[in-house]
Order: C-alpha cells, then sequence, then structure tokens
C-alpha cells in the first residue's frame, strides 16, 4: 500500500541519515560530556547491522554526577519552587523544540532500533510532543486538598515532589516512554535522571539540548547512557534517587524492588511485561474489524509491545472464517527496509532478540503448534539477522511456551475456546496481568468478562487503543503503577499532610 501524503514520504531518509551526527555525550548538570571512564558502547542500526555511533558508557560515578547534580538543582529552588506557571511556560517551550525537530528524532529512533520510519514520525514523536503538553498544561491546573476535619483544626493535603526521580526506560519506544516518565516528573517540580536502554540512546540524548534551551534550569534534567546492571543498577542503589520509575522486562523490574530494598526503599514503580489476551466471542459485532486489530494489536513496532493482543482466543464457531481473514491479513506485513516510507513492518531490535524470537518459533512447532504464517526471505536493505516475518500459530494450548511467555516479537498465538467462561479462564491463566480484550456484541456480556478479567485494562470492542488521558499499567507480573493520566503523579509525587490547630490566639 503506498500512502502518498504521509509525512515521510517525497524525502531521501538514508541521505538525511547519513548527514546525521547524533549526539553521543551524556547530558550531566547542563553539559554534554563523556563518561568518566572514557568508556563508550556502540549502538547498532539492527537493518543493517552497522554502528550509528559510539556513545558514552556510564558507570557509577558518572550516575553519581548525575544524582549530585539532580539533587543540587532540586535544593536550589530555580524548578522545584518555580512558579507552575513558569514551569508550565518552560515545558511547552520544550515541546515546541522537540517537534521542530520531528525529523532529527524520527530518524533516531529508526536507525536505534529498526521501525518503520512512516512510524516513528506519524506515531512515536507526536506521541512524546502530546505528552509532554499534557503534562506542562497540568501544571497550574491541579489543586490541594483541604480534609474534612473538625471545626477549630485545619489540614491540609499536599501534593509534592520528592526530589530525584530516576527513569530507566526500554527500546521499543524510546522516545515516547522516556517522555511518559519525565513530563509528570518535571511537571510536579523534581529534577530527573534518565538511562535509556543501550539499544537506543540517541533520542534522549538529543533531549539534554533541547532541555536548556527551553529553560529547564542546569541539573533539573540528566541523561546517563549505559548498560542495564552498571548505569541503571547504580541509578537504582542510590541512596539519593527518592523514586524510581521504570518500564521494561518482569525480570529487571524485580530486580529494581530488590535494590530500593538494598538502599533507601525508594519509591518504585513499575511498568513491565505482558501475555494480554484478546477473546473474539461468536457474537463478535464486526469481524472485520476485529481480525484487523488483532493483526495490528500483534505485529504493529514488530510485535515488541508490551500490551500486544498475543494470546488471540477463538470462540470455535467463529474459529475458520476469523483465521482465514487473519492469514491472509497476516501477509501482507511484508517486512522492509525500514528508512523507506512505504514501509509498515521493519527490523527486530537487534539480532540478540531476534534470535530469541526465533527461539520461541522453534519452540511452538517443537511443541506442536501449527504455523500458518512466517517464512519468507528478508528483503533488501534488511538483514536477514533482525528479519521476522510475523507468525501466526494456531493450535496452541495455554501451557505452551508461546502460551505462557513474554516474546515480545511478531508471533501470535491462536487458542480455541468453546465458551466464554472458558475463554476467561485461559485468559486469566497467566502470570501478567497487562491488558485484555473481549469482542461481543451483548454488553451485559462484555462487562461482566470485564469484571472477572484480571488485567489493568480492558478493551470491549477495539484493540490497543490509548491515550494521555487514560492511566496504563497491569497487574500481577505487569507491575504494580499507572503511568499516563493524573494518577502518574503517584509515582513521582507524595502527599504531605499539614494539621493547623486553628484554636490558638496571639
Ligand atoms: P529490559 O528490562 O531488559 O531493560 C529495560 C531497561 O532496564 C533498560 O534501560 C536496561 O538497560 C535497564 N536494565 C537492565 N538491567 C538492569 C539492572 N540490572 N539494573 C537496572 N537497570 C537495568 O527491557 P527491554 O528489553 O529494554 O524492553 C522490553 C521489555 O519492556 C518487555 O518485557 C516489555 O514488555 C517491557 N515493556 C513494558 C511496557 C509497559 O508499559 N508495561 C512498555 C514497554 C515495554
Amino acid at each position: 500500500m503506498n500512502a502518498p501524503h504521509h509525512p515521510a514520504s517525497g524525502k531521501d531518509w538514508h541521505a538525511e541519515a547519513r548527514a546525521l551526527a547524533p549526539q553521543t555525550l551524556a547530558f550531566i548538570d547542563g553539559d554534554h560530556r563523556p563518561a568518566r571512564s572514557g568508556a563508550t558502547f556502540a549502538t547498532v542500526n539492527p537493518a543493517t547491522g552497522a554502528i550509528v555511533a559510539e556513545v558514552a558508557a556510564c558507570g557509577a560515578a558518572d550516575v553519581d554526577d548525575a544524582v549530585a547534580a539532580a539533587a543540587r538543582a532540586f535544593a536550589s529552588g530555580r524548578w522545584s519552587a518555580a512558579a507552575p506557571a513558569a514551569r508550565k511556560a518552560t515545558l511547552l517551550r520544550f515541546a515546541d523544540l522537540i517537534e521542530a525537530d520531528s525529523d532529527t528524532f524520527a530518524l533516531l529512533e529508526t536507525l536505534d532500533m529498526g521501525k518503520p520510519i512512516r512510524d516513528s514520525l506519524s506515531i512515536d514523536v507526536p506521541a512524546a510532543v502530546r505528552c509532554l503538553r499534557w503534562f506542562a498544561e497540568t501544571t497550574d491546573k491541579l489543586y490541594d486538598e483541604i480534609a474534612p476535619t473538625a471545626s477549630g483544626t485545619l489540614a491540609m493535603v499536599r501534593r509534592r515532589p520528592v526530589g530525584v526521580v530516576a527513569a530507566i526506560v526500554p527500546w521499543n519506544f524510546p522516545l515516547v516512554t522516556a517522555m511518559t516518565k519525565i513530563a509528570p516528573a518535571l511537571a510536579a517540580g523534581n529534577s530527573v535522571v534518565l538511562k535509556p536502554s543501550e539499544l537506543s540512546p540517541l533520542s534522549a540524548l538529543r533531549l539534554g539540548a533541547l532541555a536548556s534551551a527551553a529553560g529547564l534550569p542546569d541539573g533539573v534534567f540528566n541523561v546517563v547512557p549505559g548498560i542495564g546492571p552498571e548505569a541503571g543498577k547504580a541509578l537504582a542503589l542510590h541512596a539519593d534517587v527518592a523514586a524510581l520509575t521504570f518500564t521494561g522486562s518482569t525480570a529487571v523490574g524485580k530486580l529494581l524492588l530488590t535494590y530500593a530494598g538494598q538502599s533507601n526503599m525508594k519509591k518504585v514503580s513499575l511498568e513491565c511485561g505482558g501475555k494480554s489476551a484478546n477473546i473474539v466471542l461468536a457474537d463478535c459485532p464486526d469481524l472485520d474489524r476485529a481480525v484487523e486489530a488483532s493483526a495490528m494489536g500483534a505485529f504493529q513496532n514488530q510485535g515488541q509491545i508490551c500490551n500486544a493482543g498475543t494470546r488471540l482466543i477463538l470462540q470455535t464457531p467463529i474459529r475458520d472464517a476469523f483465521l482465514e481473514k487473519l492469514t491472509a491479513l497476516t501477509r501482507s506485513f511484508v517486512p522492509g527496509d525500514p528508512l523507506s516510507p512505504e514501509t509498515r513492518f521493519g527490523a527486530m531490535v537487534s539480532a540478540e532478540h531476534a534470535a530469541r524470537v526465533r527461539g520461541y518459533i522453534e519452540a511452538g512447532l517443537a511443541q506442536g503448534a501449527t504455523r500458518l504464517t512466517g517464512d519468507g526471505l528478508a528483503p533488501d536493505g534488511l538483514s536477514p539477522d533482525t528479519c521476522i516475518h510475523p507468525t501466526l500459530f494456531a493450535g496452541v494450548d495455554n501451557a505452551m511456551t508461546i502460551a505462557r511467555e513474554e516474546i515480545f516479537g511478531p508471533v501470535l498465538s491462536v487458542i480455541d475456546a468453546e465458551t466464554m467462561d472458558q475463554a476467561i479462564d485461559i485468559a486469566n491463566d497467566s502470570d501478567y496481568g497487562l491488558a485484555a480484550a473481549i469482542w461481543t456484541r451483548d454488553i451485559a456480556k462484555a462487562l461482566d468478562a470485564e469484571s472477572r478479567l484480571d488485567t489493568g485494562f480492558v478493551w470491549i470492542n477495539t484493540l490497543r487503543v490509548g491515550d494521555i488521558t487514560v492511566p496504563f499499567g497491569g497487574t500481577k507480573a505487569s507491575g504494580t503503577s499507572r503511568d499516563k493520566s493524573l494518577h502518574a503523579f503517584d509515582n513521582v509525587t507524595h502527599r504531605k499532610s499539614v494539621w493547623v490547630d486553628l484554636s490558638a490566639r496571639s
């Protein structure tokens, strides 16, 4: 499918990429600087295997510097005590500068992690800008509370910034996820130290200079690129970090809880993995829409999405018709060169990750699932090492590895169910609890299902819709908190109760 009016069209993105000089240094206390050790790590374009840049590999000493700068900035009050309207104006300028630089941010995302340039440009960068603007706007609109205590007393409940907030983020939506953490933290008056994924550090590093240009005081926003068990661990163990907000795997999320326990019991908020169920009942109101949403929900971003509907549970009367349409649609997701504006399905983030995904596909075959799609060669402009064709498995049992473990790739497992009760039991039979969807024209049935699905959110007759206004997060091993919406402030603020005795007279 060609889309001539797409913003990615009409540009030679390969030429843009050749001309690009990414920022590769850490951003600490308003300055770009190398790691104290001088160490670097390579960030690789997964579509070609070529090194895009050598980036500063921060260690504990750099993390100390960044946290100290953030703590000093917080204590100075230049940001934390600034008038809310002034903070708002600065954050809106920051958003404007990012928006004006959309093409470069989009290019960095695509080069770093292999997503199609059309998605980087039309999904990732606008979502990050909208997120920042939305939280900026809250700055001078949120009121504190007065508790209904007895007369003669006054009890105020104030929302206060915690101080230094550490944000550790993954690679699948590097800029958007970073912004989901940074925006509420800064809006609330905190200082921030951001640790991007070692697979996708470049967009985060570009934010530093723009933050300064927007007027954020030095030290309020810092970026420490580095390897997880080094820079990330040092940040999570740091005694002067008051809150740690994380998006990433469940395994690392569990580690962060232990690091908090071993250090200062910092507030930890976790957005982790998923294995979300997408239940289509026989009375689905629109099979074609459900087919399309199921495919998009599993294969967008090369399937590297935490709330992808990777377990498709079909009620048996519609199973065959649904699968026929879905198989045809899945074959239309053709991998291609991520820098081509026409490409809708790009590279996996790395050869290592692609190998892990292939291992799951092998496990599915070995355990008896039937592969309906997924073979094919890598096209020009896409390395065979990171090319995986969308893979549809039928005849999956919920006990199989491909139904239990998060694959984080374009692999969709189809499971049969006779009844809605059975479908819900299968959906809930998971370590994860991020999301679930149910398709039925019977609203009473849908709401009954919603009340029984143990997940952070439920979609009814839709899949993977989201908005900055709606909380995002899971239950069970999918996490402990909510990003987006005003509820995100719970991750980066605390409530201070202030009692005043009004009976004293001078
Ligand atoms: P990951 O857990 O491997 O890494 C995430 C971040 O943690 C990276 O910055 C990494 O460097 C850092 N890290 C790794 N080890 C660390 C350690 N010992 N101490 C401190 N930091 C450490 O995850 P990933 O592979 O980057 O991303 C994929 C995962 O993210 C998937 O599980 C996916 O479901 C999850 N995810 C969840 C959501 C959500 O909102 N629930 C959204 C996107 C991705």
